[in-house]
Formats: C-alpha cells, sequence, structure tokens
C-alpha cells in the first residue's frame, strides 16, 4: 500500500525546473508513485542485521532484496557499491550508512569496495583484499596515515563535513588537505577500475569520494556510475566558503545520477552550477564520448522498520538497560542517540531541559533525560571540544538538580549496541533529536518505528533533521532556540494519549512507506541501464530540436 498523503514539500512546485543553460536532465523528488510494486515478500520478514551475517547459508535463500524490480535484474548484473568504510561481517553495523548499505548488500550479487579502515607506515599502496558478505564481495585497501589523515581528518572532515552542515567555524581549510583527498579517490579509482565487468553498475556513496566517478572516467570507465550524498548539500554561497570549491563541484557532473536526502539539497545543487556556469565549462572542455548531463534528484533516505523492531538486546547491553529500565519504572523518560558530533545539537539540547528544570519545579524529580552520545572522530579537534563542554553541561544540571536519588541527566558516553536501542526508545516518553543540521537523522525514524501503538511516546524533531520535511507530525523545534525546545519537551511530557496515539499513526505510515526498500529500489532504477536509454532519448529530440529544454 501507498500513501497519498504527501508531504507538502514533496509536491511538485516545491522544485523547479532547471533553466536550459543548465544540463541537469531533472531536478525532481521522487515521488511514491515512481516506485515499483513488485516487491520480494520475504524481506520485511528476515531478522535483524547481526544475525543474518552469522546465518550465512541462509543469506544465500535470502530474496534478492532489490534486484527483481530495479537496476540488477539482468542475471549478468552487478551493483558495485563504493564507501569510504565497509562493513564489519564480524560486528554488528552501527551508523545509518551501515545499516542501510549492509543489509542491501548481504543479500546482492555485487562487489563493495573502499577503505579498509587500516593504514600503514608505508607510502607504498597495499594491494586489494576480498572477503565474502553474503552474496557480495568486500574488497578493500589499506592507506598509509599520511594520505588518510589528509583525505579523512582533514579534507573530509574538516572541510566539507563542516561546511556542508554550515558550521565553518569548525572548518581547517589546509589546502594540503584537498590535495590527499583527490589523491585518495584516484588511488581507489585506480583500483576499482580493473575489477569492473561490463555491466557492472556503480553506486558511490558519501562526501569523502565526490571525485571519484571523474577518476574513473579518467581511467576509461564509461558505466553507469550513481552518487549519494548523505549529508546535507548548503546553498551557494557556503559551499564557495571551500577553496577549491569549483573543482569540487565539478567533479560531480561525470556522474550519471546524483542522489540527494532533501529537495533543498537539490535546489542548492542546481543553483550553484547555474551560477558558477559549471556545465558549460565541462561541455567544452569534454570530448563527445564522456559528455555527461547527470540526473540530480531527492530520494529520502528510510530505514527497515520490521527489521528494526525484531532486533533483541543481547547480554552485553544488559548493564546499561537495566540502569534505564529501572529509572523508567520511577520517572518519565527522554532519550537522546547521537554520535557526539557538533551538527547533532546536543549542548542545546541539555541547555533546554536545564530551562525546563528551571522553569517547571513541579516536573523536578519526575523526569529524567537519557542521553546516549557514541564517541566519533576523536581525533579531530572539536570533537574533543564538544565532549568536554557536553560533559560539563551534564555535571552542571545534574549537581544543581539532582538529589540523592535522582540525577535528572542519564549521560552514557559511549556507543550503544544497536540491537539494544529499540527498547530504550519503547521506554521514553519523549525522543528527542535536535540537530543543527543534518542529512536525513535515522534515529528519529527508529523512535517512532519502536513505539509500542497503543501507548506511544512523542518525538521532539528540529527542523535542522532532513526527516524534518516527512515527519511533521512530530513537535517542530527549531534547533537553536532553547525556550522553544523546552517548551516543546513540556508539551510532550504532558500531550494525552489520544493525541500522541493520533500522531503516531501519522508519523508510522511515512515512516513505513518510504522505508529503506522504496530508498534503495527508487534509486537504483533512476540510476539503471534503462533510464540512461530513456534519458538519451530525450536528449536526443532535445538536441535536434533546440526549442525544447531539459525536462
Ligand atoms: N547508533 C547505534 N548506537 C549508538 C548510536 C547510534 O547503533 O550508540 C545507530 C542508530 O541506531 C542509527 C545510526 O547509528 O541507526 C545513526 O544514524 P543517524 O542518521 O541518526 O546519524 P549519523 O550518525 O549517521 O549522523
Amino acid at each position: 500500500m501507498f500513501n497519498n498523503t504527501i508531504p507538502s514539500i514533496y509536491s511538485p512546485t516545491s522544485t523547479q525546473a532547471p533553466s536550459d543553460t543548465v544540463a541537469i536532465t531533472e531536478s525532481k523528488v521522487v515521488r511514491k508513485s515512481d516506485l515499483p510494486r513488485s516487491r520480494p515478500a520475504q524481506f520485511d520478514e528476515l531478522p535483524g542485521l547481526p544475525r543474518r551475517y552469522i546465518a550465512s547459508e541462509k543469506g544465500s535463500e535470502l530474496c534478492r532484496s532489490i534486484s527483481d524490480a530495479s537496476a540488477l535484474s539482468g542475471s549478468d548484473r552487478r551493483l558495485v557499491v563504493v564507501s569510504n568504510r565497509l562493513i564489519d561481517p564480524n560486528k554488528p553495523a552501527a551508523g545509518g550508512l551501515a545499516v542501510a548499505l549492509g543489509e542491501m548488500m548481504h543479500n546482492t550479487d555485487g562487489l563493495w569496495f573502499g577503505w579498509s579502515g587500516k593504514t600503514t607506515d608505508a607510502s607504498q599502496v597495499s594491494s586489494v583484499r576480498t572477503e565474502s558478505f553474503g552474496r557480495t564481495t568486500l574488497a578493500q585497501i589499506d592507506l598509509s596515515k599520511k594520505l588518510h589523515h589528509g583525505y579523512y581528518e582533514g579534507f573530509s572532515n574538516s572541510v566539507l563535513w563542516p561546511v556542508f552542515h554550515e558550521k565553518l567555524k569548525f572548518a581547517d581549510l589546509n589546502p594540503e588537505y584537498f590535495k590527499d583527498y583527490e589523491t585518495v579517490n584516484n588511488l581507489l579509482a585506480s583500483k576499482l577500475g580493473p575489477m569492473l565487468r561490463e555491466n557492472d553498475i556503480v553506486w558511490v556513496h558519501d562526501y569523502h569520494l565526490i571525485p571519484f566517478a571523474q577518476q574513473l572516467r579518467a581511467h576509461g570507465c564509461q558505466h553507469r556510475i550513481g552518487f549519494f550524498n548523505h549529508i546535507p548539500l548548503p546553498p551557494p554561497d557556503v559551499i564557495k566558503q571551500i577553496p577549491e570549491h569549483r573543482k569540487l563541484m565539478e567533479g560531480l557532473m561525470s556522474y550519471d545520477l546524483v542522489g540527494m536526502q532533501r529537495p533543498e539539497d537539490v535546489e542548492n545543487f542546481r543553483s550553484y552550477a547555474e551560477k558558477e556556469g559549471l556545465v558549460q565549462r565541462l561541455n567544452e572542455r569534454d570530448s563527445g564520448a564522456f559528455r555527461r548531463k547527470p540526473s540530480i534528484q531527492a530520494f529520502p533516505i528510510g530505514i527497515d522498520v520490521e527489521s528494526l523492531r525484531a532486533l533483541q538486546p543481547s547480554s552485553e547491553s544488559e548493564a546499561i538497560l537495566d540502569d534505564i529500565r529501572n529509572e523508567s519504572g520511577r520517572r518519565k523518560l527522554m532519550v537522546g542517540v547521537d554520535r557526539l558530533d557538533y551538527s547533532k545539537g546536543i549542548p542545546k539540547r541539555l541547555m533546554a531541559f536545564r530551562e525546563l528544570l528551571e522553569t517547571r519545579p513541579d516536573l523536578r524529580n519526575h523526569v529524567t533525560l537519557v542521553q546516549i552520545a557514541a564517541p566519533t572522530r576523536q581525533t579531530v579537534p572539536a570533537y574533543a571540544k564538544l565532549s568536554d563542554k557536553t560533559r560539563k553541561l551534564v555535571d552542571e544540571i545534574n549537581d544543581q538538580f539532582g538529589a540523592i536519588d535522582w540525577k535528572p541527566v542519564m549521560y552514557f558516553n559511549e556507543s550503544v549496541d544497536r540491537n539494544a536501542l529499540p527498547e530504550i526508545y519503547r521506554m521514553s516518553r519523549v525522543g528527542v533529536v535536535t540537530p543543527v543540521a543534518d542529512g536525513m537523522n535515522l534515529v528519529a525514524k527508529e523512535y517512532i518505528a519502536a513505539q509500542n501503538p497503543e501507548n506511544p511516546g512523542v518525538l521532539v524533531l528540529s527542523t535542522g533533521a532532513g526527516s524534518a520535511s516527512q515527519l511533521s507530525d512530530s513537535l517542530l523545534v527549531p534547533p537553536k532556540d532553547r525556550t522553544a525546545i523546552a517548551k516543546a519537551y513540556v508539551r510532550a511530557l504532558e500531550m494525552p494519549r489520544y493525541q500522541r496515539q493520533d500522531r503516531h499513526v501519522k508519523l508510522m505510515r511515512n515512516v513505513k512507506t518510504e522505508d529503506l526498500r522504496w530508498w534503495r529500489e527508487t534509486y537504483l532504477n533512476a540510476l539503471s541501464p534503462s533510464q540512461a536509454s530513456a534519458e538519451s532519448k530525450s536528449n536526443a529530440i532535445a538536441e535536434a530540436d533546440p526549442e525544447s529544454g531539459p525536462s
């Protein structure tokens, strides 16, 4: 069943067709009606991800989760995924990207290529190592410490991450970083090139690998290549803060399909391409064989609801679960689950909680904020500072308001096994997701999916999250307005059950409909070779008739 109530931001009028001068063939949001309806049933029935990794022979019986309805339907067609990090088959996946790709690749005849997670002292390039992961082959290479630093901590996480999240004060615009970023992209492309087969389609993920297609094409590759940006793309003036922005963004023009999370990201890219005359320059320089007109569309990523609901905590999470279970029997819980990243708005969320306790003394000792803050990118200085600031705020609040038997903030500065999260979400009356800027934020969707429909909690969600346009029945708050967030907490804590149920039904409809499979099927269909022939026909018409612009 497809939900016909599409949030207004997805209306066809919310994105404009590109002007004639820009060779971006489409600028649209994928709609539910675009989705092929033939879906294999088995995928929904699968248990949680980690169990699937262990049951490897069972993996071969599992459905081809995307193939029947998408670009992979040809028997000799292989999906090649490229991402900075790959999954570790021996560990449960954590992080939105790893979970999404892990579920897809385990059940697909594919190749998954990227960095191994290991660095070496040697300046020599390592050879490619392979191992099996369900029906997919994982292929990975090590990087030298120096190159990895410039590419990953440097350009990816000290330039692209802060600038794309509009946190310019955290950017370190060291020109050496871009050189290493380009070198690593070139290196990875040179290693993948010889492994490609004629009919492969290549799907490149995230901001670490923007120039990847350009580098592959330089090695002669003419495959269909798609890119998906998991983080926000800011307006042109912000992108231009990156000294190498033209070279960087031109890299996107070598893809056949560029996927973004939100319609705003699509619009920002279109606007940048127009303002910078990106396409004209590309066409002047390129020979006909490599002239490309990328399609740019929004594909908001979703979650696999049934897999999430089936997750069962393992014994390693018992200690933390016991603490939280104990607290949930005494007070109403609010919960935040994040990587400890400055894009997630954790300090403001804590300040809003302090304001709640200041302005509503009657709620003291009746509500506890559980904050899980998973350490991340600890070698980048901005993250160490955030860690100190967050800990200090937690201590201040607990010192100011705590009592012998009550700690207002239960702070877990650790990564919690994803298997334990659904129970934690379900125990919490309020889910708090207040990023300043976030590509999508899967925790918001997971919180909704995990609720008991009879007695659901309320999601307080900032408009900085990409998911806000889909989850408009949550309590939406501006991420920087502490007082507005504090008021939303109170409203959520006091919301009567019938209102909570009403909101939950509507939210769940969206989370179930625009789910993980919907995301990857719509993306892969748009990237499929049949889409390519449709595009080339429409381009041929456009070239024959100079009056007709791109669709
Ligand atoms: N997650 C987890 N353990 C933690 C914190 C987060 O397994 O301690 C998972 C969470 O369930 C979600 C993902 O990591 O699937 C975070 O994705 P999101 O899109 O919210 O944020 P990201 O970390 O990708 O920026």
